[in-house]
């Protein structure tokens, strides 16, 4: 995985995360809960970071992969980063499969 600077943390994260995160623990099988980091807002300032890349394999993030939010540290493992700024990237991972040796981080 590079190593970015991270970019400010978007108004929209910086105002709702805490919210987003109560909903999502009291509704875990909501995906309407769970996906709210897919916000334009929070998408397109990942993209700035990662200069369009995959952070992993540095493809380019473009029409072909969409990209995909990723967490450097899985919400599996820590509920309490899945809406964290700190905590997310993004990768070509949309196309799961082709793009799986991405995931394997050294
Ligand atoms: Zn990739």
């Amino acid at each position: 995985m590079r190593n970015l600077d991270k970019l400010q943390e978007p108004a929209v994260l910086e105002e709702y995360s805490a919210q987003w995160l109560q909903d999502y623990v009291e509704n875990p099988g909501s995906s309407n809960k769970k996906y709210k980091y897919r916000h334009p807002d929070i998408k397109k300032q990942l993209k700035d970071e990662t200069g369009f890349k995959c952070v992993y394999c540095e493809s380019k993030i473009g029409h072909n992969t969409p990209g995909d939010i990723e967490h450097k540290v899985p919400s599996s493992r820590d509920i309490e980063l899945h809406f964290f700024w700190e905590n997310l990237t993004i990768a070509c991972t949309a196309v799961r499969g082709i793009f799986e040796s991405c995931k394997i981080i050294p």
